[in-house]
């Protein structure tokens, strides 16, 4: 986990990741998927939050060189220490 502040932005893509990693999580491990389970009768939804967790995943990607990151006080400002040390989410 980062342990620099995040823009708004990030924070949502971040937990849009960690949702996604967790929904694999499951489904490798009980063959079950929350995505599908919840929201499986709307299947264009159910597409929509994969697109999204995409996006998150490549907007965390680029969370270290966000300027709205470093304006929080975050990783984006003269400190990237947390960037360079496992800057994945
Ligand atoms: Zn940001």
């Amino acid at each position: 986990m980062m342990k620099c502040k995040l823009c708004p932005i990030h924070k949502i893509a971040g937990i849009l990741v960690i949702v996604g990693a967790l929904n694999w999580g499951l489904v490798g491990l009980f063959q079950w998927n929350l995505v599908t389970a919840i929201l499986g009768t709307v299947p264009t939804i159910e597409r929509v939050v994969y697109v999204l967790v995409g996006l998150a995943a490549i907007a965390m990607l680029f969370a270290c060189h966000c300027k709205k990151c470093g304006e929080a006080g975050g990783c984006g400002g003269n400190d990237k220490s947390c960037c360079q040390s496992g800057g994945k989410m």
